[in-house]
């Protein structure tokens, strides 16, 4: 078990390293942000940072020698930075969850082995074997390239009338996989932790609404029945535990409602902290991230319960941010801001939660 007083190496300096460098430093941890981007928004609250390349093998060194664990705030980290580090110092979670959640047939193909349900899915490598998907799971499909997918980037729905070449070229020819469309009546996710000694803390599902395919809002608790909150819960446990994982992960799913009730279906693992979990800071009693740098510290997990009956956490995209001293003169409102210079559209520069008691 780290003490307080160490030192957690954060790769990546964006708005979730600076919220986790925040939370160590709570509880005494000192954190060191390494990120090639020289005005990335952790670097302005950590106690040390390198600016430098993820591949500058004698950089990667250095910082992995001056800290005593390594953590990542996004999951497409190269598989050989993240072995140059391991020579060094610990990672956590441990990279094996990299190749896991980098490519979405790997993903589904891992959520499946657990026995947890996934939309249906095809390879869909070129435009023969995307035609062949096609014809298995019809119309309308989302194409999706297999790596570097977010926030909407790297999809694109496959209607009647889509000629299939042009999807996968809009794509950039990319590997891919079409994934049959889920009726969904809404959207949710688990964010959880498992520390070191495998315990395991889940708080409550929330629900996500997406304007843009980006993130707007999240509401804790979900409106979904306590049957379903539990599986969501126990799917997030053994997407977990089947990973032997460290830290705070979060499992976004479907909720499909049919004339048989409620059933979850896994969309997406990330392998950190996630900006559903953002609630956490002002709702709950443990944030996500301060359980994150528990977990990886190896001390013991926080409480994940929430505080008052809802919390509703909103995004602030772009020029949203403008509001910011409205927001601040707001009773009740809990301002968060990235410290990002340009508030570009689509670009997350900070939220705001509202706690009802
Ligand atoms: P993703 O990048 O996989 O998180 O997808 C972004 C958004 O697209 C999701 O939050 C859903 O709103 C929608 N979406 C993705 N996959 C599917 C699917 N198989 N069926 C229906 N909607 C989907």
């Amino acid at each position: 078990m780290l003490k307080p007083g160490a030192t957690i190496g954060i790769l990546g300096g964006g708005q979730l390293a600076r919220m986790l460098a925040l939370a160590g430093a709570r509880i005494g941890l000192k954190s060191h942000v390494y990120s090639p981007v020289a005005d990335d928004p952790a670097f302005d609250v950590c106690s040390a940072h390198t600016k430098a390349d993820f591949l500058d093998e004698a950089a990667l060194a250095a910082f992995a020698e001056s800290v005593d664990v390594v953590t990542y705030e996004f999951e497409n980290v190269p598989a050989r930075t993240a072995e140059v580090l391991e020579a060094h110092r610990p990672v956590r979670p441990n990279p094996k969850i990299l190749a896991l959640t980098q490519d979405r047939l790997i993903e589904k193909q891992f959520v499946q082995s657990l026995g947890v349900a996934t939309a249906p899915f095809a390879e869909a490598l070129d435009a023969e074997s995307l035609a062949r998907a096609v014809a298995q799971l019809g119309r309308p499909s989302i194409l999706k390239t297999r790596r570097f997918g977010y926030d909407g980037k790297g999809q694109t729905k496959i209607v009647e009338g889509v000629d299939l070449a042009d999807a996968l070229k809009d794509l950039g020819n990319a590997p891919c996989i079409l994934e049959g469309f889920v009726p969904f009546a809404k959207e949710v996710s688990v964010v959880a932790a498992r520390g070191l000694d495998g315990e395991f803390r889940a708080y409550d599902v929330c629900e996500n609404v997406h304007e843009h395919h980006i993130l707007a809002t999240t509401t804790a608790p979900a409106a979904i029945s306590d049957s379903t909150a539990q599986t969501a819960i126990d799917i997030a446990r053994r997407i977990a535990e089947g990973a032997g994982y460290v830290g705070v992960i979060a499992a976004e799913m479907f909720v499909v409602r049919d004339g048989r009730g409620e059933r979850l279906v896994v969309n997406e693992i990330a392998p950190r902290v996630h900006n559903s979990g953002h609630w956490t800071l002002d709702g709950a009693v443990t944030s996500q991230f301060e359980q994150h740098m528990r977990a990886i510290a190896g001390m013991p997990l926080g409480s994940a319960r929430r505080h008052g009956k809802q919390v509703v956490m909103r995004n602030l995209i772009g020029a949203d941010v403008d509001k910011w001293a409205e927001i601040l003169a707001q009773d009740g409102a809990c301002l968060h801001l990235y410290g990002k210079k340009a508030a570009r559209p689509g670009r997350k520069m900070g939220h705001v939660t509202r706690v009802t008691p």
